[in-house]
């Protein structure tokens, strides 16, 4: 993929970016649609009658429109405005998980969830959480799955796609398990959704949670996609301006969906932003980004594949795995590790990914990571080797 030109950060800079998971790097037709509407479109959205205010809450409600077109929405209320995956999460483990379940039901969760889809349901008091292991390769094992999955189990919420193992878990598989008992399935789409086509009406999910930084867009919004009429029956998360209808000293009532669940002034440039964002990936193509993605990522097992002392944490499959690597390489701490590769011009991430469970399960404490977007190149990949290699030889150990 030739887009490199298209983010200033990556121009005239011979930085090795590989912490993409983390957060991706932005075009400028991402910049640019916040800028210009920074500099000429901006008012507050909903409120004013106003022209300049009208207009700025069309290009917000436009902006929401593109996110319901590419996941694939029947309609852009589908599609809630929040602060990222970590407040969906949080909104659907209060509103659809605190509110609805009762003591000695359950939820199923995975060894290998983010924090943001595991500290949440930790709020849920007489709720058990249950979780899912993997297969030696790496993957979700489905028969645990379908061994926790019972007549008590009200969710199953699972990541599309692990942001330590790279490990994309088969969501229509999930579904067919939840269904049987009629539990809800929620996917932490933080990974899934930046690196694959995801059309919302096939995924098998009820809800999908994801982050627009991690998409190209900026910080401080993402979204909660939700089936309509769940959306309908679940109550607000946040009060206050923008949420309601009819408003007494003692009792209110909310707006329409997807506005009952935006209470205050949303991000209203950002929000036009993700839409860039949405526009600019699209114009790629996400099956052209999906394959960017697994060359670059078998290229990358290949080459960490010729260094015997390097361990890697993830699904040999192709298939069944996104551009998020996580290694070690012999006994070097991985902060050691990823010190020397920043020397040596590569930035790769260190620790323990907020999947702390996941590392126990693992018996390590951390693990490095190098993981890609659309940006990314081979001869990135190319120089975390070589710097691999130098780590290797500071630390003694054979190649
Ligand atoms: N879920 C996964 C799989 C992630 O990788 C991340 C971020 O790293 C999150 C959830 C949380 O996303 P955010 O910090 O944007 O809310």
């Amino acid at each position: 993929m030739d887009v490199r030109k298209d983010f200033p950060i990556l121009a005239g800079n011979d930085l090795a970016f590989l912490d993409s998971a983390a957060s991706s790097q932005k075009p400028e037709m991402v910049i640019e649609a916040m800028d210009t509407m920074l500099r000429s479109g901006y008012a507050n959205v909903h409120r004013g009658a106003y022209r300049l205010s009208a207009e700025a809450t069309d290009a917000y409600e436009a902006a929401r429109a593109k996110v319901a077109r590419f996941i694939g929405a029947t309609s852009p209320a589908e599609v809630i405005f929040t602060r990222g995956t970590t407040t969906s999460m949080n909104m659907l483990a209060a509103k659809w998980g605190a509110d609805r379940l009762v003591a000695g039901d359950n939820v199923v969760l995975s060894v290998m969830e983010h924090h943001a889809n595991l500290v949440p349901w930790q709020f849920l008091k007489g709720i058990e959480l249950r979780f899912a292991r993997l297969t030696d390769d790496f993957a979700l094992d489905l028969e645990s799955v379908a061994e926790l999955v019972d007549e008590r189990t009200r969710i199953v919420s699972i990541t599309g796609m692990s942001n330590v193992l790279g490990t994309i878990t088969p969501v229509d598989r999930i579904r067919e398990i939840a269904g049987r008992v009629g539990a809800t399935v929620i996917v932490d789409g933080a990974q899934l959704v930046p690196h694959l086509p995801v059309d919302v009406t096939d995924l098998g999910a009820d809800f999908l949670a994801f982050s627009a930084h991690k998409m190209l867009g900026p910080t401080g919004i993402g979204v909660l996609w939700g089936r309509p009429a769940l959306l309908e029956e679940m109550e607000p998360f946040e009060g206050g301006g923008e949420m309601i209808d009819e408003v007494g000293l003692y009792e209110s009532t909310w707006a329409p969906v997807p506005h009952k669940f935006e209470a205050g002034t949303p991000p209203i440039v950002e929000a036009i932003g993700l839409g860039a964002a949405v526009d600019y990936l699209t114009g790629l193509g996400m099956d052209a980004v999906r394959k960017h993605d697994v060359e670059l990522t078998g290229y990358a097992l290949e080459r960490l594949a010729t260094m015997p002392a390097v361990t890697v944490y993830g699904p040999t499959d192709l298939e069944i795995r996104g551009g998020a690597i996580s290694f070690t390489l012999g006994d070097v701490h991985p902060h050691d590790l990823s010190t020397i590769l920043d020397e040596n011009g590569v930035a790769v991430r260190a620790g323990h990914h907020c999947a702390r469970p996941l590392m126990d399960h693992l018996g390590i404490p951390a693990t490095a990571r190098a993981s890609f977007s659309v940006y990314s190149s081979g001869d990135e990949v190319d120089r975390l080797v070589d710097g691999l290699k130098v780590a290797a030889k500071l630390f003694d150990i054979r190649q």
